[in-house]
Order: structure tokens, then C-alpha cells, then sequence
């Protein structure tokens, strides 16, 4: 099978056929339809993930087929379509594990990080961790439902978005606009925080009613200014400071949920969190339940991301713009 292969950090992916690997136990072979390029990736090869293992084959935005399972799998069988997200395994008998909230397993281990994942024609995947696809479903455009579409979701979830909830969603990129769809078919008032004017059109066209251009005017008074500030903020830039500086924007008892951020620092200003009962979280993806509520709840409502499909060896290209700032549509790889 053809791979690509992470040999160490700061290096260049390098590409290489494999004997395609056998399932253990409570594993499946999965033929790999589509593998979502997302910015996790680059985070890994530039060693910001110190768990990372080399060599190991990068990808975690998975859709694909199984093609065979190992010793002890009753579920998925062989022919099912599946989708794999990053969270690959975990120890199934901890507190965390047992409530269906294995991302907070302490054993949990990642795919594309310490398991090999989807930049590859097969993957090995433990069954647990795979979930169907719904039915009818373009395979393609769902891979990066599996961590932008599970991010942006879960964050929302996370966030404690409600129907009369007032959601700023920071950036409109890959996360971000799948966060401006999911919260607007959730039925909330969401605005949109952008550098410049530039996102705005694309931004109302997906249902947002605000538009705030943190060059032209302050985050935390625009937001402050729309009835009495957002209940939810959700980070989907690389940029912890443009997260802190909407703080002050929260309405009482707001939340602000990063799902993006980079190596600074979050820095918070105290006071206005205590005299307001404000709080920030950090989201990591999400558990095996809250990627089968993503897919479904993205089928039902016709949100699918835009993407570019890419070839395997194009994914040193892609992950050069990406380190180089370019932000576009999301590339996803496919094996055709
Ligand atoms: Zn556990
Ligand atoms: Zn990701």
C-alpha cells in the first residue's frame, strides 16, 4: 500500500509502499476513502506534540471502508463505511471511559500521533473507535467532519450553546465556518469575528447576523453592545489573544471555548471573569459519541465542509502553505 510516513520533526513527509497491515484483536482493516489534511498535522511534524511517536503515518480525519476485522469484532463488519476521528484508543475502564467520555481517558492515544492513521491507502483502527458513516453520505466531504466538523460541534456542545444563545465564532475558516453552520441549525444568533471585512458576505450568507472586524472596531465592545454580550465565544483561529481579547464581550456567566489555539499563552483578565462568573476552556475533540452525533447531525442538515481534493504526494505542498499561513479550503486527501 502506498504511505506517507512522518520520520521525524521538522522533516518532510517522506512516502514508501507497505505490506498492508492484519487486524488484531478488536480491530478493523480499514480501506481508506479520504483523509482530511488538518492543522494538527503540521502542529506534530513542527514538534509541538510531545507524545508524537516516529516514525508514524500522519492523518486523522478518516472515512473509509472496512475490509476486514480482526479476532473478537462484532461491529463494525466487513463493507461497512465508517469514519475514524484522532482519538484512536483509550483504556475502557477508567471513570472517563465508562461515562462515554473517553477523551479525557488518561491512557487515550491518538491516531496519526501514536498510532499510524490515514495518510495511506489502509489503516488499522480499533473497532471502538470507528463510526459509521450515516447513509448516503459523500465520503469525501465527510473526512473532515471527523475533527474540524467534531471540533467545531462538540466545542459548541461543550460551550452549552442553547437555542437562545448568542455565539461569537472567532475565524472563518475550516472550523470556523462549519461552527457558524452548526450553531446557526441549532437555532442561535451567531456573529462572526474576523480581521477584516473580507469574510463578512460568505459570513451572512451562512447565517450570521453580525460581523464584527476587530480591525475596524474592539471585539469585547462590539459584542458587549449586542443585548448584553455572547453567552458562548468559540475560538477557531491559531490566535489565544484574539480569544482573550472578546473576554470582556461575554454576556454573565459566558463561556469561551477555545478549539483553536496556538503555542502562546492565554492570558485573562481576572477581574471581569469574577464579577461576572465568566469561564474558558480548552476543547480537545471529543469522544466516539460526539462524533456520531457530529455525522448525524451534519447529514440532517446538509452541512458539509468545502475542500480540495488532493493527491497523497501532495500533501508536503499543502502542509508548506499551511506553515507559511495560507489558510483556504480544507485539502483532503483521496485515493482513487
Ligand atoms: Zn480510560
Ligand atoms: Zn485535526
Amino acid at each position: 500500500m502506498r504511505t506517507a510516513i512522518a520520520t521525524a520533526v521538522q522533516e518532510p513527509l517522506t512516502f514508501a509502499e507497505r505490506e498492508v497491515p492484519e487486524p488484531g484483536p478488536g480491530e478493523v482493516l480499514v480501506t481508506i476513502t479520504a483523509c482530511g489534511v488538518c492543522y494538527t498535522d503540521l502542529d506534530v511534524l513542527q514538534g509541538h506534540w510531545p507524545i508524537a511517536r516516529f516514525p508514524v503515518v500522519p492523518g486523522h480525519e478518516i472515512t473509509g471502508v472496512v475490509a476486514a476485522t480482526g479476532p473478537g469484532v462484532s461491529w463494525p463488519r466487513a463493507g461497512t463505511s465508517v469514519g475514524a476521528q484522532i482519538l484512536g484508543d483509550s483504556c475502557r475502564h477508567c471513570d472517563y471511559c465508562v461515562r462515554g467520555d473517553q477523551i479525557l481517558c488518561p491512557q487515550k492515544r491518538f491516531t496519526g500521533i501514536a498510532m499510524d492513521g490515514g495518510y495511506a491507502e489502509y489503516a488499522v483502527l480499533k473497532a471502538d473507535f470507528v463510526t459509521a458513516l450515516p447513509e448516503g453520505i459523500d465520503p469525501v466531504a465527510a473526512a473532515p467532519l471527523m475533527c474540524a466538523g467534531l471540533t467545531a460541534f462538540n466545542g459548541l456542545r461543550q460551550g452549552g450553546i442553547t437555542p437562545t444563545s448568542r455565539v461569537a465564532v472567532i475565524g472563518a475558516g475550516g472550523v470556523g465556518a462549519l461552527a457558524i453552520r452548526y450553531a446557526v441549525a441549532m437555532g442561535a444568533r451567531v456573529a462572526v469575528i474576523g480581521r477584516s471585512n473580507r469574510g463578512e458576505v460568505a459570513a451572512r450568507e451562512m447565517g450570521a447576523e453580525r460581523f464584527i472586524a476587530t480591525q475596524d472596531s474592539d471585539p469585547a465592545e462590539a459584542l458587549s453592545a449586542w443585548d448584553g454580550g455572547a453567552n458562548l465565544v468559540l475560538n477557531t483561529s491559531p490566535s489565544t489573544s484574539a480569544a482573550a481579547a472578546t473576554l470582556s464581550g461575554l454576556a454573565p456567566d459566558g463561556q469561551l471555548v477555545l478549539c483553536g489555539y496556538g503555542p502562546e499563552p492565554l492570558v485573562l483578565p481576572t477581574q471581569p471573569m469574577g464579577l461576572n462568573r465568566l469561564h474558558a476552556m480548552v476543547n480537545p475533540s471529543g469522544s466516539p459519541h460526539d462524533a456520531r452525533d457530529t455525522l448525524a447531525f451534519s447529514a440532517a442538515h446538509g452541512i458539509l465542509p468545502e475542500f480540495t481534493p488532493i493527491g497523497l504526494r501532495d500533501a508536503n505542498a499543502v502542509l508548506d502553505a499551511m506553515a507559511k499561513g495560507h489558510s483556504g479550503k480544507r485539502s483532503v486527501i483521496t485515493f482513487g
